[in-house]
């Protein structure tokens, strides 16, 4: 088992939610984290939240991971300090019919969800490569091979992810770095909120509820730390994708 202490982790949505809780985990766990988000302020407040120990050091840098500049800033800010682990956790989600759907809504949920973790996959792979050692970790959806009412560009940008990332598998695997996909169910987040109203999700659910996002976090852990895990889907839903 591999450990990430002293490892170098930028997570992509770690202001809140799912990529905070990785975050957390990983800085628990004495890793060394960059949270990106779109906000200054948040991500102050999320990098205050994590546990650092005397040797260790988090950062944030605020930009739109749809930006190819703000990936370019965030390598030239890692060239003396090369990213070890690499989690694509930003996302936003969609609530409307597909017929519903503005382009410039379609464009942004396509930007944020599939082209921000492909240009993140980009920017690391040559030095990770180059030092034969790295991880990536890609969070889809459920959604995205479930489907659901609503969800169709979201769920189109989510399956992306996964081919994005088992094709970027084959090219990067021999060169020791890793890259799998977590795909969560529904998950107790902003993203969720007043989704399960009177429990009618939850029933849904063969557990019963809905998720944590320290439960998915647990996922991450076990990705970045397994030495052999490479090309995985890792569904963490509670049994919803059995259904
Ligand atoms: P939240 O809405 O709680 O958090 C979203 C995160 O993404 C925030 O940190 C937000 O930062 C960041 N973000 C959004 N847009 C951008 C952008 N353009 N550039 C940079 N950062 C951005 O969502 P969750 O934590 O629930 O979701 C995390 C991931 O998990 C997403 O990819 C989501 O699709 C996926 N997921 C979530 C599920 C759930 O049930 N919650 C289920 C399945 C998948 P800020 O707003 O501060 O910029």
């Amino acid at each position: 088992m591999l450990s990430i202490r002293g490892r170098r982790c930028v997570i992509t949505g770690g202001s809140r939610g799912i990529g905070l809780a990785i975050a957390k985990l990983f800085a628990f766990k004495e890793a060394n984290c960059t949270l990106i988000g779109r906000h200054e302020e948040s991500l102050e407040k999320a990098v205050q939240s994590l546990c650092s120990k005397p040797l260790q050091s988090h950062k944030w840098l605020a930009f739109d991971v749809s930006d190819p500049k703000g990936w370019e800033e965030l390598m030239q800010n890692k060239k003396s300090n090369p990213i070890d682990i690499l989690v694509n956790a930003a996302g936003i989600s969609q609530n409307s019919f597909l017929m519903n759907t503005p382009e410039a809504e379609l464009d942004k949920i396509l930007d944020v969800n599939l082209k921000g973790t492909i240009l993140g996959c980009k920017s690391v792979i040559l030095p990770m490569m180059k030092r034969k050692t790295g991880c990536i970790i890609n969070i889809s959806s459920l959604l995205a091979t479930h489907g659901g009412r609503g969800a169709s560009v979201y769920a189109a940008s989510k399956a992306g992810i996964i081919g994005l990332t088992r094709s970027l598998a084959w090219e990067v695997g021999r060169f020791n770095v890793r890259a799998n996909v977590i795909q969560p169910g529904y998950i107790h987040t902003d993203m969720t909120k007043g989704m399960n109203k009177d429990g009618d999700l939850a029933a849904l659910i063969p557990m019963g509820r809905l998720g944590e996002a320290t439960e998915v976090a647990e996922a991450a852990l076990f990705l970045a730390t397994n030495k052999y895990a490479h090309n995985c889907v890792l569904n963490i839903d509670g049994g919803l994708s059995a259904t």
